[in-house]
C-alpha cells in the first residue's frame, strides 16, 4: 500500500481515488487538467522516520515516501551530490552550494521522475512505455525502460542535438524524429500512445513523474536546511514544482523548519511560465494562461523552432505552469529570464569555478542567480543552491561556443604559447 490518498486536479480541484484515472481530469478537453498525488501525511509522517534513518543511497531510499508498491527499477537514480562551490559564490556574490544533478544515470535529474514512471508501468502490466522530450527525458526513459525489460518509444523534435538522439536508440528505444516542435511532438505521443495503449511518461500528463522528481526536495532538505534560495531552470516547471513540493512535504512533516525560496530561471526565447508568473502577481484576478488551451487555440504559433540555445527548456507551450507558479508563490520566490549569451557565459563560468560541465538549460539558473542579483531579489551573501540539471556532454556544439580554441602544437613542441 502506498500513501496515496488521491489525485485532486489543478483546475477543478476534484478528486478521483488513483485507480480510476490514469493521466488527466476526465472534465477538461486535452491535457488541461493536470492531477497532483495527495498523501495521507499522517502515514507520510509515520513512514518518513523508516526513510531517514540511515544515509540517502539513491532515491529509491525515500521509496515508503513515493507512490510505488515495492519491486522499484533500480538504475541509481538520485542521492547525488551538494557540492561546496566557493569560487562560484565569489563570482556571484553569494553564498553558492551546486546540487550536482549531471551524475543522474542518464544524466540529468529526469532520471528521479523516470524511475518512478518505469516502477509503476512495470507493476501494472505494461509492455511499451512511451514519452515526448526535448531530449533528456527520451534517454531517461529509456534507460529504465531497458533495466525493466519494458519497449520504449519516443517522439523528438526532429533537430535535438545529436548525442541526445543517440542515447535513447542505445538503449533500444525506437526514436521518432517528429518535424515540429516539442509541442507538436508532445501531441502526436499522446493520441498514438492512447490508440496503441503505450504507457505515457508525457512531462505533467502522467501525474507520477514529478512525484519522483520530488524526492531532489527531499534531499535538499536533508542536504541544506539552512538555504534561502533554490535556484532552478523551468522549461514544462515540473522539475521546479516537484522540487517545491518535496521540500514543502519535509515542511509539513516537521522535518525542515524553514523551507527556502524558489527561483525559477527561463530562456528568452520561451518564457511562458515567467510571463504567466508576472501577470498573476500583478493582478491577481487575471485569467491564467492555459498551456492546453494555449495547444488547441494555436494562439502561439507551434512552428517556432529553436528560440534558445537551451534546448531542454525551449519549451513555448509548458504544461505545468500553474504548479511552477504556485511554487513560487508559496516559496515567496520569484522568476527571472536571462538571454542564451548570459547563458552561455555561465556555462562556462560554472565549468571553470567547480569543475561541473552542465548543460545550457542548467546554467541558465547559475545566469538567474546573476540577473536576480542585479534585481536585489537573491542579497548579498545570501545561501543560494543552484540545482545543475543535466550534463553538458551530450551538447557539446553549444558548449563549443563558450570555450576557447585549442591551440595547435607541433609534435616538436613549435606553437607552445610562452604565458601559460
Ligand atoms: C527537463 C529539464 C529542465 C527543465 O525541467 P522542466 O520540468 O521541464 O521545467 C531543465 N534542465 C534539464 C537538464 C532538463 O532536462
Ligand atoms: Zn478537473
Amino acid at each position: 500500500m502506498t500513501t496515496v490518498e488521491a489525485l485532486a486536479c489543478e483546475r477543478c480541484g476534484r478528486r478521483y481515488a488513483p485507480d480510476d484515472v490514469e493521466y488527466t481530469c476526465p472534465e477538461h478537453d486535452g491535457v488541461a487538467g493536470i492531477l497532483d498525488v495527495r498523501y495521507d501525511y499522517e502515514a507520510l509522517r509515520e513512514r518518513a522516520a523508516d526513510a531517514l534513518a540511515g544515509p540517502t543511497e539513491d532515491l529509491w531510499t525515500y521509496e515508503p515516501l513515493l507512490p510505488v508498491d515495492g519491486d522499484p527499477v533500480r538504475l541509481g537514480a538520485g542521492g547525488t551530490d551538494l557540492l561546496d562551490a566557493p569560487a562560484l559564490g565569489d563570482a556571484l556574490g553569494v553564498d553558492a552550494r551546486v546540487k550536482n544533478e549531471t551524475t543522474n544515470p542518464t544524466g540529468s535529474n529526469k532520471d528521479r521522475g523516470s524511475a518512478v514512471v518505469v516502477s509503476r508501468a512495470r507493476q501494472q502490466g505494461h509492455d511499451v512505455v512511451a514519452c515526448a522530450s526535448t531530449g533528456n527525458a527520451a534517454a531517461s526513459l529509456a534507460g529504465y525502460a531497458a533495466r525493466a525489460g519494458l519497449d520504449c518509444r519516443i517522439f523528438v523534435p526532429a533537430d535535438l542535438p545529436e548525442a541526445k538522439a543517440v542515447q535513447p536508440r542505445l538503449y533500444g528505444a525506437t526514436v521518432l524524429g517528429v518535424d515540429g516542435t516539442y509541442a507538436d511532438a508532445y501531441e502526436l505521443c499522446r493520441e498514438v500512445s492512447a490508440e496503441r495503449g503505450w504507457y505515457n511518461r508525457n512531462a505533467a500528463m502522467n501525474p507520477y513523474a514529478v512525484e519522483g522528481k520530488r524526492t531532489l526536495g527531499f534531499e535538499l532538505a536533508e542536504q541544506a536546511p539552512d538555504a534561502d534560495w533554490v535556484v532552478m531552470p523551468m522549461g514544462n516547471g515540473c522539475s521546479l514544482a516537484g522540487a517545491w513540493k518535496g521540500l514543502r512535504d519535509f515542511e509539513r512533516m516537521g522535518l525542515l523548519d524553514d523551507a527556502p525560496r524558489m527561483l525559477g530561471v527561463q530562456a528568452e526565447g520561451a518564457t511562458a511560465i515567467y510571463d504567466r508568473f508576472v501577470a498573476e502577481s500583478e493582478d491577481t484576478d487575471a485569467e491564467p494562461v492555459d498551456a492546453a488551451r494555449v495547444a488547441d487555440g494555436g494562439e502561439r504559433s507551434s512552428g517556432e523552432a529553436d528560440e534558445t540555445t537551451a534546448d531542454s527548456i525551449d519549451v513555448s507551450v509548458p504544461h505545468n505552469a500553474g504548479k511552477a507558479c504556485r511554487a513560487l508563490r508559496e516559496s515567496d520566490g520569484d522568476a527571472v529570464v536571462v538571454s542564451d549569451a548570459e547563458i552561455l557565459d555561465a556555462q562556462r563560468l560554472l565549468g571553470e569555478c567547480e569543475g561541473v560541465f552542465a548543460e545550457p538549460a542548467s546554467a541558465a539558473a547559475v545566469a538567474g542567480v546573476r540577473t536576480a542579483r542585479d534585481r536585489g531579489t537573491v542579497e548579498s551573501g545570501e545561501r543560494v543552491v543552484v540545482v545543475a540539471t543535466g550534463t553538458g556532454l551530450k551538447d557539446t556544439a553549444s558548449a563549443r561556443q563558450a570555450v576557447d580554441d585549442v591551440i595547435a602544437v607541433d609534435a616538436a613542441g613549435e606553437g607552445l604559447p610562452d604565458d601559460i
